[in-house]
């Protein structure tokens, strides 16, 4: 194995190799709809998922990117950690990835069912689709850049959604960027390009646990125009809405699949001392030396 092969290596049969056939069968079962919902352009929407259910993002009138949030529905403590989901699948996520939770829980939230961008692959930028190199639009930010004050960003809109059910803007975290193409350019800089969606795409999960979901039209609609810079101007007009569906699989399309819980790490964390090889000879060269008994 090359050093620039994937640093974080499934085991065959472990947590990151997915039975594909299973989730499959759960995407190709028949389905019942129970929920469905337009999120407007600029604004933010919270919603439930139930465990074993499925989850799909729309673009219904065309190109537009969602940033999306995930937590534990009964703790939101525990929500989706994006760093961690690209070191074990990838900056940008596609069918059958899973989306991780943070620490100290660490489990699938959700794995990827459906994708109708999965063809758009590696564009000639370097650009990928789904993106979880970047994270939310946010007023913070946009002062810093522009003086001025914008309160409609994806973090504002993901905070007046998640209002309802008691949490804040300190529960908003680092987002999936659905439908939207990021790359990293020849200066390392991070990029985003228009979004390739045309409307009836969706992008679609499966619920491994329950969850608290909250997604923002994001402001700059389907990014085709630059929300900072020297050709910056209000992309009002390439914003659009996101169709939000909730499925309920026919449960015998569930037979064989398990929850798989939280890691199982015992949680020490180091609190109780080793002794590594060489350190006792280390500890005793760097222990204070005991006082001079010159001139005693
Ligand atoms: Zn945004």
């Amino acid at each position: 194995m090359a050093l620039t092969d994937a640093a974080y290596q499934a085991e065959p049969g472990g947590v990151l190799d997915v039975d594909r056939a299973l989730y499959d069968r759960i995407a190709a079962a028949p389905r019942e709809l129970v929920d469905s919902f337009v999120i407007p352009i600029r604004t933010g929407r919270a919603w439930e998922v139930p465990q074993g259910h499925l989850c799909r993002i729309l673009t219904v009138d065309g190109p537009q990117v969602g940033d999306l949030n995930i937590w534990n529905r009964h703790n939101p403590r525990e929500r989706l950690w994006a760093s961690k989901t690209r070191q074990l699948q990838a900056a940008h996520v596609s069918l059958y990835d899973r989306l991780w939770s943070t620490l100290p829980y660490l489990r699938p939230l959700v794995t990827i069912t459906g994708d109708t961008l999965a063809g758009y692959g590696v564009d000639a930028e370097g650009g990928r689709v789904h993106d979880l190199l970047g994270t939310r639009c946010d007023p913070y930010t946009n002062t810093l850049l522009t003086g001025e004050d914008f309160d409609f960003h994806c973090h504002s809109n993901l905070t007046r959604a998640v209002a309802p059910y008691g949490l804040d803007e300190r529960d908003v975290h680092d987002v999936l960027n659905v439908f939207q193409v990021t790359g990293l350019n020849d200066k390392d800089q991070y990029f985003m390009k228009a979004c390739p969606a045309k409307p009836g795409d969706y992008f679609e999960f499966f619920a491994e646990i329950d969850l608290l979901c909250a997604l923002s039209t994001c402001p700059g609609g389907d990014l085709s125009i630059p929300m900072w810079g020297p050709d910056a101007r209000d992309p009002i007009e390439v914003c659009r809405p996101i169709g939000i569906e909730v499925w309920k699989p026919d449960p015998a399309a569930l037979q064989g699949w398990t929850e798989l819980g939280v890691a199982k790490y015992a949680g020490n964390n180091g609190q109780k001392p080793v002794s590594w090889p060489g350190t006792q000879a280390q500890a005793a060269a760097s222990a204070p030396k005991p006082a001079s008994k010159r001139g005693a």
